[in-house]
């Protein structure tokens, strides 16, 4: 239908990417690949070490095998698979090579203070305000004020910052208010959505749209998702470097019936950077961050942090894990039952460990009257449980989760090495 409704527009993007072999990207807005950012990577892994972690976090389906021919000395990465157009090659490190030695600890660290000298980055998920609508991300039912998911996850990351900071973590912030961190604007970003769409578009819900409204609606989709949260990316990766990034969500269950009004979904979910499906390795930006993830080695700590704050969900508010068996694009990590690997944009874009929790479902029936309580002092009782405001019980929860982590690490070696940059 668009093709014939844009012949010229269709004739000219297919013309251009003939003509040049353009870098095959995720989304029209996605920044090419510097594949030279890998090259502190070289000489650093045995082909053992790779696979590993290829298997078992990043790529368990082995999606990417296709894209990469293995020889004696290191490994090639092809943009197809057919892998006659390489795209990096990586060096690896000879199996005698002996591990050089842990850094040694020059001091026990401060029990009292265990995030001392760690930057910790709060992401605060989606925009809120006036793009609450433009992003999906509000409800209202019937005359109770509107849900937005946007504001509920920066009253939440209001109330950790200081639990953070008290003890010891310089907080810092991918954005703190409910203006973009792109300067663009989805009326920007009209020809990318018409190339978008041309391309295949990956939003499934096409036919709901006239022409015009199928543009906008992709428009927005870049706007919200692809450009706001590479803006957010540009900012950690370049300006605020943190040791760790909390991406802070509040869940939704689809409508049952497509009808809006509370259902049961009191479920919760923590993920960390992992499981790239076949359909996004196809892309050169994808096979880039999933490499660059690798390297990097954030998965111990996303992994350790994920879990200790599993184990204060299971023992203060015991709501049961998401389950993604099956799902094709999601797989248990084997860090306690809440922490799955995804490729989300947020941990794929943002360097360095992210931790990425998804908090209680907004539209459940059990939460949804705790929410709309707001925060109140002291207690209240909900569906039985005597509980604090959510926004404090679940900033209480990670924080302690976070400390937790790093009081066991200072305890027991105090060697915390920070990503390379
Ligand atoms: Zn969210």
């Amino acid at each position: 239908m668009l093709r014939l409704l844009f012949p010229a527009v269709f004739a000219l993007v297919l013309g251009s990417q003939a003509a040049e072999e353009k870098p095959v990207l995720f989304s029209p807005v996605s920044e090419e690949p510097e594949w030279r950012l890998l090259d502190p990577g070289q000489g650093l892994l045995t082909r053992q070490e790779f696979e590993n972690r290829l298997r078992r976090t990043f790529d368990p389906a082995g999606a990417l095998r296709p894209y990469l021919i293995w020889d004696e000395e290191g490994v090639t990465l092809f943009r197809d698979k057919a892998r006659t157009r390489p795209l990096y090659r990586l060096t690896q490190a000879s199996e005698q090579k002996p591990k050089e030695p842990p850094v040694p600890v020059l001091c026990g660290g401060d029990s009292a203070r265990p995030l001392a000298g760690k930057v910790i980055c709060l992401d605060p998920g989606h925009i809120g305000g006036d793009w609450a609508d433009v992003e999906e991300r509000t409800f209202r039912i019937g005359n109770d004020p509107p849900v937005v998911e946007g504001e509920l996850n920066l009253r939440t990351c209001r109330l950790l910052a200081p639990l953070l900071e008290m003890a010891g973590a310089k907080v810092v912030w991918t954005h703190d208010g409910f203006v973009p961190t792109t300067p663009l604007r989805p009326a920007d970003l009209y020809p990318e959505a018409i190339t978008y769409l041309l391309q295949g578009s990956r939003g499934a819900r096409l036919p709901r749209y006239s022409a015009n409204g199928l543009i906008r609606w992709n428009a927005e989709l870049l706007f919200y998702r692809s450009a706001e949260i590479q803006a957010r990316a540009r900012r950690v990766n370049e300006e605020l470097r943190p040791d760790l990034t909390l991406c802070i969500h509040y869940n939704a269950a689809p409508w049952p019936g497509g009808r809006m009004r509370l259902t049961s979904a009191n479920r919760l979910v923590i993920f960390a950077h992992g499981s790239y499906t076949a359909e996004e390795l196809a892309f050169d930006d994808q096979k880039f961050r999933l490499l660059r993830k690798l390297l990097e080695d954030s998965t111990p700590m996303e992994l350790g942090i994920g879990e200790s704050i599993g184990k204060q969900f299971q023992e203060r508010w015991g709501f049961r894990p998401e389950n993604y068996e099956g799902s094709g694009y999601a797989h248990a990590s084997g860090a306690g039952p809440y922490v799955w690997h995804r490729n989300l944009i947020a941990n794929r874009m943002f360097d360095g460990p992210v931790v990425f929790v998804e908090g209680p479902y907004m539209n459940d029936r059990a939460i949804y009257p705790w929410i709309q309580a707001g925060e109140y002092e002291g207690t209240r009782v909900f569906a039985g449980q005597r509980r604090g405001n959510i926004y404090r019980e679940y900033a209480e929860q990670v924080a302690s989760g976070v400390i937790g982590y790093f009081r066991s690490r200072t305890q027991s070696s105090g060697a915390f090495t920070n990503y390379p940059p």
